[in-house]
C-alpha cells in the first residue's frame, strides 16, 4: 500500500519532488492544497499539471476520513465517529468557543484527537479501552482529524464558519505561514481514544505536521497531550524541541487509589509518575494540569484532597476536576454536585489552583471511546 502523503513532512518531501524536476514552488501548491485547502482528492489540485497529479497519485495515496455518525447540535460541542480505511473507527470531539480549559482563553475551537483504536490501558472506568487494543494511528490518521472536522465544518449545514473558502492557492508560489484565521481548529487536545504517549512516534510527527507554519499552524503551545502516566515517555517528551502542554490523568492522589482504577500505576506507581512530571516540569517550565475524574465512592472522600494538594504543590500543577461520565456497563457513577463541589473547595482552601468543570448535556460532551462502542455494539447485533 501506499503510504498518504500527509504522513511525510516537508523536508522529506524535498528530494522526490527534486528528483521529478519540478520547479520549487509546485511542493508549496500542493502543501497548500492539503493543508490550507482540505483536499481529498488529486483531481481537486486543479492549478497542478495533470502530469503531477499522476505522478503523486502514483506514489502517494490520499485518504480522507469518512464520517459515519455524528452527535451533537448545531454550534455545539460535535462528536465525529470516523471510518479508517481498513473499517476500524474512531472518534473526534469539537470543541467550540470556549475559554479554553488547557490552552490560553479562546474565541475559537478545541479539537480531542484519537492517537489508536481502542486502548491497551484497561482502565476501569474508560470506554476507550473496555474491547482491547486494536492498532496505532498512523501519522496521517492523526493529522486527518482535523482537515475532516474542518471539511465538515466548511459544510453549509454546520453551522461553522469556516473562514478559509476562498484561499490564494498557485498565486503565491513561496512558502506562506497559514494565516491565523485560517483554521478553525487552533486548539488540539489529544485525548481522544487511545494513549498518546505508547503511540510515541506517530504522534510526534503529526504534531509537527500540524504545528509547522507549510502544514497546520497550530502552535505547540496550544496542543495538550494526555497521559495515564507513562513515565519513561513523559521523560522522553520532556527534551522534545517543541513546548507542548502535558496534562497526566492522574484520578488518585496514592497508589492504593490509583492502583483500584488505573492499572498503569502498578507498572509507574506515583514516585516514578512523579519523578518523571518533576523532570518534564524543570526542562520545559511549564505547568502541568493533573486530571482528576471524580467518581463517587472511589476517588471523591475529602481525605483524599490532601495528598492531591501536596502533589499539585509538588510539581506545580493545576487540577482539573472532572465528574466521571456514566459509561454503559460499567458500574461506576459521577458524585452529586455538593460533593463535586465540596471536593473542589477543600482543595481550594489548601492553596491549590483547580477548575471544577460544571457540564452541561454531558451525554454528548462524555469522554471519547463511547460513541464507537455504541455503533460497534450495534453494528454486532444487526443480521447480515
Ligand atoms: N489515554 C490518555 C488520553 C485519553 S483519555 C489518558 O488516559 O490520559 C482522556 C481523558 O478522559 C483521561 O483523563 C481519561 O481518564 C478521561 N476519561 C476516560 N473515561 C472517562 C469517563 N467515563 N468520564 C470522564 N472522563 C473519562
Ligand atoms: Fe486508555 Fe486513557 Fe482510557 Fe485509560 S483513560 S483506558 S489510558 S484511553
Amino acid at each position: 500500500m501506499l503510504a498518504d502523503i500527509k504522513s511525510f513532512t516537508r523536508d522529506e518531501l524535498i528530494a522526490p519532488f527534486k528528483s521529478w524536476n519540478l520547479p520549487g514552488y509546485r511542493l508549496d501548491q500542493v502543501l497548500k492544497w492539503l493543508y490550507e485547502k482540505r483536499a481529498s482528492s488529486w483531481a481537486e489540485m486543479t492549478n497542478l499539471p495533470k502530469a503531477l497529479r499522476d505522478q503523486l497519485a502514483q506514489h502517494y495515496s490520499l485518504h480522507a476520513l469518512e464520517l459515519v455518525r455524528k452527535q451533537g447540535s448545531r454550534d455545539t460541542t460535535q462528536k465525529f465517529l470516523w471510518k479508517l480505511s481498513d473499517g476500524a473507527m474512531i472518534e473526534s470531539v469539537l470543541i467550540p468557543a470556549n475559554p479554553a480549559l488547557y490552552g490560553e482563553a479562546s474565541d475559537r475551537h478545541t479539537l480531542c484527537v484519537s492517537t489508536q483504536v481502542g486502548c491497551a490501558y484497561g482502565c476501569k472506568f474508560c470506554a476507550s479501552g473496555l474491547e482491547g487494543w486494536k492498532r496505532n494511528l498512523r501519522v496521517d490518521e492523526i493529522v486527518e482529524q482535523v482537515l475532516a472536522t474542518e471539511r465538515w465544518a466548511a459544510t453549509e449545514s454546520s453551522g461553522f464558519r469556516v473562514l478559509s473558502s476562498e484561499s490564494t492557492v498557485g498565486e503565491q508560489p513561496e512558502t506562506k505561514n497559514p494565516k491565523p484565521e485560517t483554521r478553525l481548529v487552533n486548539n488540539l487536545v489529544i485525548m481522544g481514544m487511545g494513549e498518546p504517549l505508547a503511540n510515541y512516534d506517530n504522534l510526534l510527527k503529526a504534531l509537527r505536521i500540524l504545528n509547522a507554519p507549510w502544514g497546520g499552524g497550530i502552535g505547540a503551545r496550544k496542543i495538550t497531550i494526555s497521559t495515564s502516566g507513562l513515565a519513561p515517555q513523559i521523560r522522553k517528551l520532556a527534551e522534545e524541541p517543541l513546548q507542548f502542554r502535558l496534562a497526566i490523568s492522574l484520578h488518585g492522589a496514592t497508589d492504593e487509589t490509583r492502583n483500584k482504577i488505573m492499572p498503569v500505576n502498578r507498572r509507574y506507581p506515583l514516585a516514578e509518575l512523579t519523578g518523571a512530571c518533576e523532570e518534564y516540569q524543570r526542562k520545559r517550565e511549564r505547568m502541568i494540569t493533573l486530571e482528576y475524574i471524580l467518581i463517587a465512592g472511589v476517588n471523591d472522600a475529602l481525605r483524599e484532597t490532601k495528598p492531591l494538594a501536596a502533589l499539585a504543590h509538588r510539581l506545580n500543577a493545576k487540577v482539573n476536576l472532572i465528574p466521571y461520565n456514566k459509561v454503559e456497563d460499567l458500574q461506576w457513577v459521577r458524585p452529586t454536585e455538593e460533593v463535586q463541589e465540596a471536593f473542589l473547595a477543600a482543595l481550594e482552601e489548601l492553596g491549590v489552583t483547580a477548575t471544577l468543570r460544571r457540564e452541561k448535556g454531558h451525554d454528548i460532551d462524555a469522554a471519547c471511546g463511547q460513541l464507537r462502542l455504541k455503533t460497534e455494539r450495534e453494528l454486532a447485533k444487526k443480521p447480515e
